[in-house]
């Protein structure tokens, strides 16, 4: 089984000229992994975020990126020790390594699966977790 807690509660706001925008960060854990999903654009928010779990970038195993936009990945790059999940022809990187990944890469408790509409290119994770399955689904819904 698999934990998801929200670290940070995505928004879209509309401004007089664009918009204040952040997606939802989920840190999910798994066995020892740590995986972050959409880290989004705040850094200040989401550092603090980590340090409210006693986490530092390091700690972080996987980077999971549902889809290009970027309120969803400008801070990707943050996780010095992170393989990224990514929406990109579907492969995984580990630093400049490029892998490609099966739907359990992140173990038998999560599923990967392509979930286009939103964007053609867009992944979701089915987390399965003490209170049933949940879906981190990025913009699809
Ligand atoms: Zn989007």
């Amino acid at each position: 089984m698999a934990t998801i807690k929200v670290l940070i509660e995505g928004y879209a706001k509309p401004l007089d000229k664009g918009w204040k925008a952040n997606s939802t960060v989920c840190l999910v854990t798994v066995g020892d992994k740590k995986i972050i999903t959409d880290p989004g654009c705040n850094r200040e928010t989401l550092l603090k975020a980590l340090d409210n779990e006693n986490l530092k970038t390091g700690d972080i195993d996987y980077v999971f990126l549902s889809h290009r936009h970027p309120d969803h990945i400008l801070l990707a790059g943050l996780f010095e020790n992170a393989k990224y999940i990514t929406f990109d022809t579907n492969l995984m990187y580990n630093k400049d390594v490029l892998l490609e990944f099966g739907e359990h890469v992140l173990g038998e408790d999560i599923e990967i699966v392509d979930t286009p509409g939103h964007v053609n290119e867009h992944l979701s994770l089915v987390v399965d977790t003490p209170e049933g399955k949940v879906a981190i689904a990025g913009d699809v819904i």
